[in-house]
């Protein structure tokens, strides 16, 4: 039903949260969830858009939140980017069983399970068609999988960062759940962002997009067939972008 009209984007990265793989459970893996993020993107894939994946690991570990317990805050992180690798890995598995070449980088070394992270080898699975899982975060602690998806998104030149999250179909003016006067927005620019505390993401990862100009598209994963319409061009959550000058 997606097939028809030309994608928008060539190439994309796709951040899927940690909470997101949680599903309604709200931890762990949920592999409802995994399968239909699968789904949509073997969809996307077979539109020909070149898809590359940041996969993050709130669903099983926080570095924060391990920190504020009282951890070393730099070993908390490093637990976390290998919960990372764990959802990619998992991830990955999904999307074979759908028939969709998949390839896991990871910037922390393991090479039992995934290949490092090579930016150019990056480059070329994609431009062959298979699908890439950024594992591992930056690699560094006190980044975020935000981050990385703008890093990367940078280096590999994606067009568009395509932040699916679960349970918010776009940018609120304030937290919808709590206030019913919130309003969305269609578009948004990375300085209002940062300038009203949105939540869109840690303004590390929102500098990133903004200097570097990679725009970032918010919209709910959870409906099946979000993924396609996002890669589309269809106005679907919210769209931030620099200021046009
Ligand atoms: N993390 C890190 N450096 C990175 C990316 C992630 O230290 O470059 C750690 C950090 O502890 C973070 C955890 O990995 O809390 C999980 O990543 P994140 O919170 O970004 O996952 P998400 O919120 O997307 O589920």
């Amino acid at each position: 039903m997606f097939a028809s009209g030309k994608p928008k984007y060539q190439r994309i990265i796709l951040k899927v949260s940690g909470e997101a793989l949680a599903g309604a459970q709200g931890y762990g893996i949920d592999a409802e969830m995994m399968a239909n993020i699968a789904q949509q993107v073997a969809e996307v894939a077979e539109l020909g858009v070149q898809t590359a994946i940041v996969v993050g690991g709130g669903n099983i570990w926080r570095g924060v939140a391990a920190s504020a317990r009282g951890m070393d805050r730099a070993t908390a992180d490093y637990v976390g980017m290998l919960a990372t690798v764990m959802n990619s890995l998992s991830l990955q598995d999904f999307l074979e069983k759908l028939g969709v070449h998949t390839r896991v980088q990871t910037s922390v070394e393991m090479r039992q399970v995934a290949e490092p992270y090579i930016r150019r080898r990056a480059i070329r699975h994609l431009e062959k068609g298979r699908v890439v899982i950024f594992a591992g975060g930056t690699g560094n602690p006190y980044f975020s999988t935000d981050t990385t998806a703008a890093l990367r998104a940078a280096e590999i030149e994606a067009e568009v960062i395509l932040m699916a999250k679960n349970g918010v179909d776009g940018v609120y003016s304030a937290d919808p759940q709590k206030n019913p006067e919130a309003i969305k927005y269609d578009e948004l620019e990375f300085m209002d962002v940062l300038n009203q505390g949105l939540g869109v993401m840690d303004s590390t990862a929102t500098s990133l997009c903004m200097d570097n100009n990679i725009p970032l598209l918010v919209f709910a994963l959870g409906e099946s067939g979000n993924i396609c319409r996002a890669v589309m061009g269809e106005p679907i959550g919210t769209m931030v972008r620099r200021m046009k000058s």
